[in-house]
Order: structure tokens, then C-alpha cells, then sequence
């Protein structure tokens, strides 16, 4: 494709995604293909002729959009929101457009320079102390495993260097909650830690992880010559929205040397308003967080920050240094390379900087604080109704539910929950996600994608009570 190939054809997919945005609240917010429905639809074989980019356009609306659930859509209430603003897509398309890889500083300085700026942006908006460096990594998953590898050897003196974990004579223990994200276990597993040795330490009645328990849980390591490495708390879990009493578990692990990394990827942008820092009261003294500006923030995926308090630790457990990747400003600059496990670098940082600066600060706290008011005005009319409840706190953007129609309990209770959501999500007209807590199914109303309004949970809300109440 010619660069003027591509204007001809550029133009035409704005044009397509400018459409797409204003009326997508017109389909069905969740997909209802079967499997296999649209791989059916394409050839098996890749085309050995050119083909015209108007066919694959044309297969775009015709094959393509029928089989996706739409994350932008005013009434996507499913899993978490996952923003992508407009500005931050065309951040992501001057990314594409340029090309450019951020092997070290010196393959494209601005590249590291901007991520620099825009990391330290986010630690301001944050309320975050100037102890904190950043760095962005694809994913919450993948910042935690760095997180769990610098806390393995920070626990081992640099383990890495010698035997390794294979050498290490006391096993190495993880603590995290029931209720944290499945991306902490596989972090775990994947760190060498090994099952055994990862704690899941139960809850209280709002979810949140037990400081008690977790001391005695250490306490008892300890005594059977195991070794603490490192505590994983949660602000915002993935069920419920549960905030983790973060000042007593870092007082815990600054006692006895243990590493304490922040999951905050779906709740830490909330940190933007300062009225909801008590939740991660305790930040300062943790030694590793991450948050995704690529759910309820705007960021396009992928964006996750991942921020240290010692970048040199992290720098020296995951840095090489080969030859070929030597310049002479090591000295001088940021290797990001180094502060993560790729070495390929995108340029992630457009992405966030055009999303700060075309909505602003002031943009930013202003739709997140319009998400926390509908959220409460949800909280409060499922109070109110007979035969619902509420079955957490709601601290966030996040309203746990269950209709509980007189007779029902135990596993009718479950089949009811499960009917009423599917024929909802089935509608088309809403899309929620239903998970397990404490062994039952609840049905999670997940508010803040950028166009939902409250009018839109507010007919959400009729729409809940129509698919449970009357069938
Ligand atoms: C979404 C989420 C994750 C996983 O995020 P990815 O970026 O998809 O890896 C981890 N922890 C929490 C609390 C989350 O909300």
C-alpha cells in the first residue's frame, strides 16, 4: 500500500469508526454467535492473490462486527469498563503509523522521554509521592509477574545469579487473598514459587483480605522455617470491588522484610479523585503497583502502568545487556528494556498523553465522578426493592445483586440468577456478567463505560427487574 493508498483507505476507516461510535448503541451489546459461527464465514486459506482493501472492508461489517460484543457500548455492564477514547485511539494510530521500537534509549528517544513524562503525569495524578518510578507494560498479568520476580529476588539476594530458586534451601512464600485476580496464582506459578507455597488468605464480611489471618499466616511460615517473600494485596477486586486493609499489611510486611505489591488495575484510576485515596491508604510504604489506564481511565488497550519504589532492584533483576544494545548514553537515560521482560517497545505512552491532555485532568475526574454517582444511585434503588440484594459494599463503580423471589435458595437460587442474566444479556439490550461469591451465583453490574449515562442504568435497572420479576 502506497502512502497515498493508504490516505484513500485511512480516511475510509475514520469514516467507519466515527460511525461505528455513534451508533453503536444500536446493536446488540453482547454477541449472540454460536463458536465457530464467524470462522465459518472466512476461507481457510489465505488468499494467494492481492485482494482489494474495499472487500476487506465490506468483510469488516459483514463478518466481523456481527461476532463481537461491544465494550463501548452505553449499556456494557460486563466484566470491568475497558474505555477506549477517541482520543487515545488516534494516539494509537500515530503509535502504528510511526512504527517505531524502543529497543534502548537511543533507537528512539522520544519514545522513552514521553513515557518518562507520562508516567510521572499519572504518579501526580495519582497523589502518588515522587518516590514512585514508572514504566508501562502490556498488562496488569504481566506487571504483577515482574512485580513477583523482583520480590523473589529481593528475597534471595539475587537467587538468580546462582542456583536460583533450584538452590534456595527455605521455600519462598506468596500471600494473597481469596478473592484476588487469577492473574496473582498464575504470577506465582509462573514465578517458580509453586503452588504449595501460595497463601489464600480468607476474607472478611466486605471481602476484604484479613490482616489477623495473614499475620498468623506468616507468623506460622516463619515458624516452620519457610520464607515470607512477598504479599499481594488487592484495592478493587475483580468480584466485588473489595478494598484490602493495605496500612496493616504494610505494616506487616515493613516488619519482617517482605515485599508488598499493589493489584489495583481496575480501581487505581479512581485514585485521580482525592477523595477516594483512603482506599489505598498505605500506598507509600508498598513497594510495587500496578493500575491499567486501559479499563475505566481511557487508555486504549494495552496500557498498564506498573510503578517501583527502587527501580535499581528492578533494573538489576531484569536486565541483560548484551552487547548489540550498548550505547554510549546508558549512562545518562532510561533502558526500559530493562524494567520489564520485552525487549520490543511499542510506542504505548501516545496513547496516554493524548488521552491526558485531550480530556484534561479535570475531564477525566469529572466522567469517573459522574460513574461513582450512578453507581450509588443503583446501590441505592437495589436497597430499596423488595426481593433484591446487595451483597457488598460499593465503594467503586461496581454493584453486586442477586433477585432472591421468596422459595428459592441453594442451587434454584443459582439456576434463577443464571436464567434471568442470559435471557438479559441474550436481549441484547444489556450486557452483565455473573460470578460466584461465596459459592453462589451473583450477577455483577459493572458501570463506566465512557457513553452510559444514567438514563442508561437507570432503564439497565428496569430491564433487570423486568427479566427477573416477570417470566
Ligand atoms: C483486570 C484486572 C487484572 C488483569 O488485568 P490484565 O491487564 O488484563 O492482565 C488483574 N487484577 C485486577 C484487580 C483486575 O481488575
Amino acid at each position: 500500500m502506497t502512502p497515498e493508498e493508504f490516505r484513500t483507505f485511512g480516511y475510509q476507516i475514520v469514516d467507519w469508526i466515527a460511525d461505528y461510535r455513534r451508533r453503536v448503541a444500536e446493536y446488540p451489546v453482547m454477541s449472540t454467535v454460536e463458536p465457530g459461527e464467524t470462522r465459518a464465514k472466512l476461507p481457510a486459506a489465505p488468499p494467494d492473490a492481492a485482494e482489494s482493501f474495499t472487500a476487506i472492508l465490506e468483510d469488516m461489517d459483514r463478518i466481523i462486527l456481527p461476532g463481537l460484543s461491544h465494550w463501548n457500548h452505553p449499556s456494557f455492564f460486563a466484566y470491568f469498563p475497558a474505555n477506549s477514547s477517541l482520543a487515545s485511539v488516534l494516539g494509537d494510530y500515530l503509535s502504528s503509523g510511526l512504527g517505531v521500537l524502543g529497543l534502548n534509549w537511543q533507537a528512539s528517544p522520544a519514545l522513552t522521554e514521553l513515557e518518562e513524562v507520562v508516567t510521572d503525569w499519572m504518579r501526580q495524578m495519582l497523589g502518588l509521592s515522587e518516590n514512585w518510578n514508572g514504566v508501562i507494560q502490556d498488562t496488569a498479568s504481566t506487571s504483577t509477574l515482574v512485580a513477583l520476580l523482583c520480590a523473589r529476588e529481593w528475597a534471595t539476594d539475587h537467587g538468580q545469579t546462582r542456583g536460583g530458586l533450584q538452590a534456595e534451601t527455605a521455600p519462598l512464600v506468596i500471600y494473597t487473598s481469596t478473592q484476588s485476580h487469577s492473574s496473582v496464582e498464575k504470577a506465582a506459578l509462573l514465578g517458580g514459587f509453586g503452588r504449595d507455597n501460595v497463601r489464600a488468605i480468607e476474607t472478611d464480611e466486605t471481602y476484604a483480605m484479613r490482616a489477623d489471618l495473614l499475620e498468623q499466616t506468616v507468623l506460622n511460615d516463619l515458624r516452620h522455617g519457610r520464607k515470607p517473600c512477598a504479599v499481594v494485596a488487592t484495592i478493587g477486586t475483580t468480584a466485588t470491588t473489595a478494598i484490602d486493609p493495605l496500612a496493616a499489611i504494610a505494616a506487616l510486611t515493613r516488619q519482617h522484610n517482605i515485599w508488598l505489591h499493589v493489584d489495583t488495575a481496575m480501581a487505581g484510576s479512581a485514585m485521580i479523585l482525592p477523595e477516594c485515596r483512603w482506599m489505598w491508604q498505605g500506598i507509600e510504604a508498598a513497594d510495587s503497583l500496578v493500575l491499567n489506564p486501559h479499563k475505566w481511565l481511557g487508555a486504549v488497550f494495552d496500557n498498564s502502568l506498573f510503578y517501583v519504589r527502587n527501580p535499581q532492584h528492578l533494573i538489576r533483576v531484569m536486565s541483560t545487556n548484551p552487547s548489540y544494545l550498548q550505547t554510549s548514553a546508558d549512562a545518562q537515560v532510561k533502558n526500559f528494556r530493562d524494567w520489564g521482560i520485552p525487549l520490543g517497545r511499542r510506542f504505548r505512552a501516545l496513547k496516554l498523553w493524548c488521552l491526558i491532555r485531550e480530556q484534561g485532568l479535570s475531564g477525566l475526574q469529572k466522567r469517573l465522578r459522574r460513574d461513582l454517582a450512578n453507581t450509588q444511585w443503583l446501590a441505592k434503588e437495589v436497597d430499596a426493592a423488595p426481593h433484591w440484594e446487595r451483597l457488598a459494599p460499593v465503594p467503586l463503580q461496581t454493584v453486586c445483586v442477586r433477585h432472591t423471589p421468596p422459595g428459592l435458595s441453594g442451587d434454584t437460587l443459582d439456576q434463577h440468577t443464571l436464567a434471568w442474566v442470559g435471557r438479559l444479556n441474550q436481549s441484547g439490550a444489556a450486557y452483565l456478567t455473573p460470578a460466584k461469591l461465596a459459592g453462589r451465583w451473583m450477577v455483577r453490574v459493572s458501570i463506566g463505560a465512557e457513553p452510559t449515562e444514567l438514563a442508561h442504568v437507570q432503564t439497565l435497572w428496569e430491564r433487570m427487574k423486568h427479566e427477573a420479576e416477570h417470566f
